[in-house]
């Protein structure tokens, strides 16, 4: 039985930022069941292994009883299809994300019919951020204070620390 209730939020995470945390908060309320899936691609270069990005993420959602966390390896819609979930979320900062979101939600679609993809606004003081400037601003020395949750904000400072002492 295919379930209406249950909602999955894709993406890469790493790491997971407060504008994300804003739309998982947001969606929880409006879901029985919000399944965070960390979606591996093996042709991006990823800060955080996929064990740490699922502690983070975990850490950082504590807060939200019906929202659980996991990972994939495969297709997203596969996933989707295994656990009978049809409803995918994603969040659309500006327009710029739009045609990637566009093409990937009709690239979806014609793959496996049964899945919509809903897509929720950004609030507009979290528009601006993404885990890839985060990445930039603190691999180079700058402060990210309060655009990460305090686990992800911990896990790239001790993180920095050992690649800077590296080079
Ligand atoms: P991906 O690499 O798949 O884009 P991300 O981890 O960067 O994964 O983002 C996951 C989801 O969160 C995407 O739908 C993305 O558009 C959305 N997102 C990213 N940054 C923000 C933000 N600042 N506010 C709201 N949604 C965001």
């Amino acid at each position: 039985m295919m379930n209406y209730r249950h909602a999955i939020y894709p993406g890469s995470f790493d790491p997971v930022h407060v504008g994300h945390v804003d739309i998982i908060e947001r969606i929880s309320k409006i879901f029985d069941r919000v399944t965070v899936l960390i979606a591996v691609s093996p042709d991006k270069n990823s800060l955080f292994s996929i064990d740490e990005r699922k502690q983070i993420l975990t850490e950082s959602l504590l807060h939200l009883k019906n929202v659980d966390v996991d990972f994939n390896t495969g297709l997203t819609v596969d996933y989707m299809k295994n656990k009978n979930i049809r409803i995918l979320v994603r969040g659309l900062r500006a327009v710029m994300d739009f045609e990637y979101e566009i093409s990937m939600a009709n690239m979806n679609r014609k793959i496996s019919a049964d899945i919509e993809t809903f897509l929720v606004f950004a609030s507009p003081e979290f528009s601006f951020l993404s885990s890839r400037g985060v990445k930039e601003v603190a691999l180079n020395g700058g402060k990210v204070t309060g655009l990460l949750p305090p686990a992800a904000e911990k896990a790239v400072e001790i993180k920095t620390k050992k690649i800077q002492s590296k080079v």
